[in-house]
């Protein structure tokens, strides 16, 4: 903003009047260098109004100066500053300050651009007490915002203040106040449109993350409970391969209007990513959450979005209480509870519960857990394909995890082993997806490279379940093939050397092989396949697994079809 001379020179003056006027006019631009330079700065408008107030006090030996912002009849202070401690209270900011009737009115009347300075003698309606603190009047320009007055620059100023008759320069800085105000108008305006999706027009994904780690604190500081849900609309690709890209467009705004129709003015919803859309509800726990979504979810299956109708999505849910207070894992365990809802299917919600999550002791994070499991999961049903079996009927790597839970729990192994070795032996062949399918399925002995081939799968499974499980799971998976006596791949480790649980494995992995082979009217009887187990105890298999299993047989748990039960240690004599 233009400067203006503030000194007219027309008149006759002594040189050092001349001097005092040009000292003044030095220290009259300083201080508007001052100020502008601060909202050059993007400094906040409160900055602003208090550097300001404070240059003018100093350079027009104000008593106080304050920048007001009008709403109704009352003015709010935003910035201000006081030559003396008793004025302060008069500029505190935050204050509420009345104004003489007259002044405000003709403050409220000002045009835009015009930068008129107006007076209020203090008579005229300031409470009487200011003549105490030797105010006589009220000096005011005001502060415009396009058209409408937005507030104003305020100068107490006492009768003989001569000062106040410096007008041009108390106009000037109510214009740096305007600028301040158009200043923060535009960086705010700019910040909503960064926090914005342009499509849907909720926040966006930057903004969201921002803001939950504030209420995430918050929700933890104040013991209140808090839940976020991650919503992903099922199989949106189909809206726009069918449809379009357009459609599927519209499909998303209507979806965000739909959200945010069911959601409370309290809580946050975001577009997180392409059709994903975040569900932030303070002051809910996760049970009142599924309530508010699933009522959403009944909903917006029957009702069109945009053009189409009949769409579902799939929800994961968490509980801040959950964890601890800390966003990201609020976030990510929403979104692994998001991810089990698809895998179940689609059109559901999943509430991360830590109770459905297999315990690992040697890792008490919960969410590495829930993670891991994750994972785990992935790596079953790959294992499960490899099974390929019949639709509904147990794999071959099922029953083998079944049966090394019995066999454990026989040879009196604590639960949590227990379980971790059952899902060990849930995915112990799922090295094979490394081997050619020709040569799984060829039924000659094999030799050579093909055997090598084979063979290769015990080690690389152990490699795909490496990050999804403990180290003596891996080491589990491993070394099911090898054998008591060494000659076992694929490490050739002998006895006691070989991992407690491989040696369960190998020997429930033949024991299902055997009675597979039954139930297809192949291979010899149960209790003469029993007979084998106990020739290889000692050489192929581990005695103490092999006197577990006639256990079970004995105590009917191993699918018995016929023979009597028999003598543990008759069979070890045999
Ligand atoms: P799922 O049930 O597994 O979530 O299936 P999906 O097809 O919804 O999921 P996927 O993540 O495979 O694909 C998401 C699709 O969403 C891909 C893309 O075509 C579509 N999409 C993402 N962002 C936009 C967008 O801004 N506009 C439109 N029209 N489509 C989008
Ligand atoms: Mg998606
Ligand atoms: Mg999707």
């Amino acid at each position: 903003m233009p400067i203006k001379c503030l000194v007219s020179f027309e008149n006759s003056r002594d040189s050092s009047a001349l001097s005092r006027d040009l000292a003044a006019l030095h220290s009259h631009e300083a201080a508007l260098r001052r100020v502008v330079t601060i909202v050059a700065a993007n400094a906040s408008l409160a900055e602003v109004a208090l550097r300001v107030s404070q240059e003018a006090t100093d350079v027009l030996e104000l008593p106080a100066v304050a920048v007001v912002r009008f709403d109704s009849e009352l003015a709010t202070t935003i910035g201000g500053s006081a030559r003396k401690r008793a004025l302060e209270p008069l500029v505190e900011s935050g204050g509420r300050v009345t104004l003489a009737p007259t002044l405000a009115e003709e403050l409220v009347r000002t045009e835009a651009s015009s930068r008129r300075v107006m007076y209020s003698k203090t008579s005229e309606g300031i409470a009487r007490g200011r003549y105490t603190l030797g105010l006589r009047a009220t000096v005011a320009v005001p502060i415009m915002d396009g058209a409408t007055t937005w507030g104003a620059l305020v100068a107490h100023a006492g009768a003989d203040d001569a000062a106040i008759e410096q007008e041009d320069l108390l106009a000037e800085f109510a214009g740096v106040v305007e600028l301040g105000l158009a200043n923060e108008q535009r960086l705010q305006t700019l910040e909503a449109m960064a926090a914005t999706d342009s499509l849907t027009g909720l926040m966006n994904h930057g903004a969201f993350f921002a803001r939950l780690d504030a209420e995430v604190e918050r929700a933890r500081r104040y013991g209140r409970a808090m839940t976020l849900a991650m919503i992903d609309l099922d199989n949106f690709k189909e809206v726009n391969d069918a449809l379009g890209h357009h459609v599927g467009d519209e499909v998303l705004v209507s979806f965000a209007t739909f959200l945010q129709s069911f959601s409370r003015s309290s809580d946050i919803v975001a577009r997180v990513g392409g059709e994903e859309f975040a569900w932030l509800m303070p002051e809910t726990g996760g049970r009142e959450a599924l309530r508010a979504v699933e009522r959403a979810r009944g909903i917006c299956a029957d009702e069109s979005l945009g053009p189409i109708e009949g769409r579902t999505f799939s929800v994961g849910i968490c509980d801040s209480v959950e964890t601890n207070g800390n966003a990201e894992d609020l976030y990510r365990l929403s979104d692994t509870a998001l991810y089990e809802a698809k895998r179940r299917g689609r059109n559901r919600i999943v509430l991360y519960r830590p109770s459905e999550v297999v315990g690992d002791d040697a890792d008490n994070s919960k969410l590495a857990r829930f993670d891991r499991d994750r994972r785990l999961q992935a790596i079953q049903s790959l294992a499960r394909s490899l099974d390929s079996p019949r639709p509904g009927s147990w794999t071959h790597s099922e029953r083998v995890g079944d049966l090394v839970a019995k066999l454990a729990g026989k040879l009196g192994w604590a639960p949590e082993r227990v379980v971790a070795l059952r899902e060990a032996a849930s995915v112990h062949d799922v090295g094979k997806v490394g081997v050619p399918t020709w040569l799984l399925e060829k039924r000659e002995e094999l030799e050579g490279v093909d055997l090598a081939a084979l063979r290769a799968h015990a080690a690389l499974g152990a490699a795909i379940v490496e990050d999804a499980m403990s180290e003596e799971q891996t080491g589990w998976v491993r070394h099911h093939h090898e054998r008591w006596d060494g000659t076992g791949y694929p490490d050739g480790l002998a006895g006691s050397k070989i991992p407690d649980g491989a040696l369960i494995i190998a020997v429930a992995n033949r024991w299902d092989a055997v009675a597979n082979a039954r139930s297809h009217g192949r291979g010899e009887k149960p209790v003469e396949a029993l007979g084998a187990f106990v020739s290889a105890a000692g050489t192929e298999f581990a005695t103490e697994v092999v006197d577990a299993l006639i256990e079970l047989w004995n105590t009917d748990e191993l699918g018995r079809e016929d023979g009597p039960p028999l003598a543990e240690r008759s069979w070890q004599a045999a």
